[in-house]
């Protein structure tokens, strides 16, 4: 028996990828979804978000970006587009390759599958500070969101706290710029947690002008109660007590680019995906969206404007290879 062929493979099922999978099956088009092994959800982002702020109607959920996702699922489940979902539920994608037109894709249960299109979405995640030996201590504060990752998400939570931000490059001091300069906390100090600070001499004499303090000791324990819900402040290792009501961290992103790679796609100096306006790649027929794309917002809404754009691009190129030819 000849082995099916799906139009369109969604892999990822955070942001991008549960918008990718909608607007495809919108566009009615058969849809092969991966959202991740439960390795790969662990790994995400789309776990670590509790409370969306920043944007319109999603201040009801408790998982901002899971609960929307989820009930998403469950409407095109009791749709008339029920049958152009083909979820592969706790299921990954461990490899990818394309012989001629095809995608060849084997699932981390070991199944192999074929796809015309692949729209990959498998983001990124923040690197964690290693407190102590262990990236789990800082666990429970990013939970509660005492400790913060995305500026642009919570950059707001810092109005009236003693703020510090971990990290010791030009990123983390220009987020503790951006904070002071917008909020005024009472208080901004920057942890570089044992490496020199990598701040060129104009951003070094603006921290000092804002009175950002700047302390190269490692940290040695985070400190904090109610299972992270209150943040008291970090110990360095030189016996310091830094007081604190809330953390930033700056280490950076690891890309999850790995299928991206197998593919041989073009990819950017910092591991992104580079792809034009509507998502495609250098590989014909690989599209990506949300986080893994260069060049864009790591947001929510710019995951599914990418999205949208990345499933009509699909559905253009489907439709026109399937038209009548002129006589
Ligand atoms: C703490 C925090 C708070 C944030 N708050 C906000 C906010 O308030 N507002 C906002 O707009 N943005 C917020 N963001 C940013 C937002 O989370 C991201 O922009 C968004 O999740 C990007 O969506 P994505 O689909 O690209 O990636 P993700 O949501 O991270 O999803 C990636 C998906 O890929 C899957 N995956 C990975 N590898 C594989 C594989 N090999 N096979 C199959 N699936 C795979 C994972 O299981 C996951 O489902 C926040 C980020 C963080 C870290």
């Amino acid at each position: 028996m000849e082995q099916k062929i799906y139009p369109v493979c969604v892999i990822g099922g955070g942001s991008a990828g549960t918008m990718s999978v909608l607007r495809t099956v919108l566009n009615n088009d058969e849809c092969l979804f991966f959202p991740g092994s439960p390795k790969d959800k662990k790994k995400s982002r789309a776990l670590w978000v509790r409370k969306v702020e920043n944007m319109p109607a999603h201040l009801g959920y408790k998982r901002g970006i899971e609960d929307p996702n989820a009930e998403t699922l469950t409407w095109i489940s009791e749709s008339p587009f029920k049958e152009k979902l083909v979820l592969q539920k706790n299921t990954g994608v461990v490899q990818l390759r394309k012989e001629g037109e095809l995608f060849h894709i084997t699932d981390s249960k070991g199944q192999n599958h074929l796809a015309r299109f692949i729209l990959l979405c498998t983001g990124v995640m923040d690197v964690q500070p290693d407190i102590g030996g262990s990236i789990e201590s800082v666990f429970d504060y990013a939970n509660a969101q005492t400790v913060d990752y995305c500026l642009i998400c919570d950059g707001h939570h810092v109005l009236g706290k003693r703020t510090t931000i971990i990290g010791h490059g030009l990123g983390a001091a220009w987020a503790a710029i951006m904070l002071y300069e917008r909020y005024r906390p009472p208080g901004m100090r920057i942890l570089t947690h044992g490496k020199a600070p990598a701040f060129d001499g104009e951003t070094s004499a603006l921290i000092k002008n804002y009175g950002i303090t700047v302390s190269e000791a490692p940290i040695s324990e985070i400190m904090g109660e109610e299972k992270g819900k209150v943040l008291r402040g970090f110990l360095l290792s030189d016996g310091e007590k830094v007081e604190s009501d809330l953390c930033f961290v700056s280490l950076g992103l690891i890309v999850y680019n790995e299928l991206a790679r197998q593919l041989g796609a073009d990819l950017d100096g910092r591991g992104f995906v580079k792809a034009d306006d509507a998502g495609l790649t250098s590989i014909s027929g690989l599209y990506v969206a949300g986080d893994l794309k260069a060049n864009t917002k790591k947001q929510i809404y710019t995951a599914w404007d990418q999205a949208v754009n990345a499933a009509n691009a699909i559905n253009m190129k489907l439709r026109s290879s399937q038209r009548p030819k002129p006589l």
